[in-house]
């Protein structure tokens, strides 16, 4: 099995076999039509047929093409605005049932892998690492946020504390998530799409929907076939494209950048990260990093609005790394890529449905390991009849970027550049 379709990336080169899959040919009938096999279409697939539907997902190009196989592999519980932009955002009720969910995809994640046996070299435990007393303050203000939900898993972590779980002199403390933690993210993806496989459903690649006829039965159009549906699921995050245009005027692609260095001794990474959790820095633009099965670090930061690729991603990241980790300078990085993410302007998921039959959920803009595996089970829920957290999902309120299509990018980069100056300043 050849792995071509998929960016030159770490994941790509250590990923489980899995099975080669068809390309749709003529015409299908389904109970629902899944567009995109990331997670957000993978769980969605995954909890429809555990409760009895027949599904079939359109991917296309592969299992885990975009985001779902490309992504640092953090499980971040919450979302990428934390649970108070919500509280400001919609009514108690729908914050409350949305705070609730922040803390459910880990454990969803937690479950399959388990229950499927899913190889994706799952760990536990992550770190949020703060530069100044401001960032430290926001974290304790979290944990306090946190466990106004319930959720009582978090540590925080003074000067000599954090440097018990990372070699880096910058960070003057930060918080530890004992339920936070780490996988091979493409293998999860691939793992959950056996899965569906096991339990009936069919997946077919290289299969992109090219066009949607909405109606009492939509059909979903792809170069050499057709599904027709009792209802859609459309999941293809920022590798959608225009194929609906209504989602796509409120949320812009975004790129950001990953290296993975040649496997370290384990003296050095045991050196580097003791007790192998992953971190993620507090800044706006912030860096990401852990360590691989076969013990190389995976470091990845940066973001470019539009989604344009950068030329020399080594270039851009390599630098960020040697700052957090001097100790590597001789070390050789043997992959670089770039993966899209779908930003919205609340930094909030973008969930709803278009008429009465055709469902969405995209747009999780950074943090969405854990939130798409959240999405897929509220979506399944609501094609059950249980609308009332996909409803509060629903509920959040989304606008289009300012400048529209033309502006939006230099704009984004803009606010973007006065954030992050912001945090070299420490305010
Ligand atoms: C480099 C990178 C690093 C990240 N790191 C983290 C992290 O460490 N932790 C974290 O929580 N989040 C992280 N994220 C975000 C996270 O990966 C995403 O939020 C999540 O994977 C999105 O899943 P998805 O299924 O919605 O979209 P995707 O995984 O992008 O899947 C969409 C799929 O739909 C397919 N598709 C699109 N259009 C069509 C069509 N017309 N027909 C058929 N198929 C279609 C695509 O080919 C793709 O396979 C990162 C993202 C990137 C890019």
């Amino acid at each position: 099995m050849t792995n071509t379709a998929y960016p030159d990336s770490y994941y790509a080169a250590s990923a489980n076999r899995t099975p080669l899959r068809p390309v749709l040919e003529g015409e299908a009938e389904t109970d629902v039509c899944v567009v995109g096999a990331g997670y957000t279409g993978l769980s969605t697939a995954l909890f429809l047929l555990e409760h009895g539907f027949k599904v079939t997902v359109l991917e296309a190009v592969k299992v885990g093409f975009g985001a779902s196989g490309r992504n640092g592999g953090q499980i971040v519980n919450s979302y990428s605005r934390d649970i108070d932009a919500v509280e400001n955002s919609v009514s108690i009720e729908k914050a409350k049932l949305i705070g609730e969910m922040a803390f459910e995809g880990g454990r969803i994640i937690r479950d399959r892998v388990a229950r499927y046996g899913i190889q994706c070299d799952l760990k536990d435990g992550g770190v949020f690492a703060a530069f100044t007393p401001k960032q430290m303050n926001h974290l304790q203000a979290q944990q306090r946020l946190w466990e106004r939900y319930g959720y009582e898993h978090l540590e925080l972590l003074d000067g000599d504390a954090i440097r018990h779980v990372v070699a880096c002199d910058n960070y003057i403390g930060g918080m530890l998530d004992k339920q936070g933690g780490h996988i091979h993210p493409l293998n999860l993806a691939l793992g959950e799409a056996e899965a569906i496989e096991s339990l009936g459903g069919v997946i077919y690649e290289h299969s992109p929907a090219t066009r949607i006829e909405r109606g009492a039965n939509p059909i979903v159009h792809t170069p050499q076939g057709r599904v027709k549906a009792k209802f859609l699921v459309v999941a293809g995050n920022a590798y959608l494209g225009n194929l609906l245009p209504e989602l796509a005027a409120k949320s812009m692609p975004c790129g950001t950048q990953v290296i993975t260095t040649e496997p370290l001794s384990e003296e050095m990474a045991r050196n580097l990260l003791p007790q192998d959790y992953c971190v993620e820095d507090c800044n706006y633009l912030l860096d990401y990093y852990r360590l691989s099965a076969d013990k190389r670090l995976i470091y990845g930061g940066g973001v470019v609005y539009g989604a344009r690729d950068p030329a020399n991603i080594e270039a851009i990241i390599r630098p960020k790394m040697l700052k957090t980790f001097p100790q590597l300078k001789d070390v050789k990085i043997e992959y670089a890529w770039t993966g899209n993410f779908l930003l919205t302007l609340s930094r909030l998921p973008q969930v709803g449905r278009l008429g009465e039959n055709i469902y969405y959920s995209q747009g999780c803009s950074g943090h969405g390991v854990t939130y798409t595996h959240v999405a897929g089970k509220v979506l399944a829920e609501a094609l059950r009849g249980q609308a009332e957290r996909f409803d509060a999902f629903a509920s959040l309120p989304h606008y289009p970027f300012p400048g529209g299509q033309a502006l939006s990018v230099p704009f984004s980069a803009l606010g973007a550049w006065y954030y992050s100056l912001r945090d070299r300043l420490g305010i």
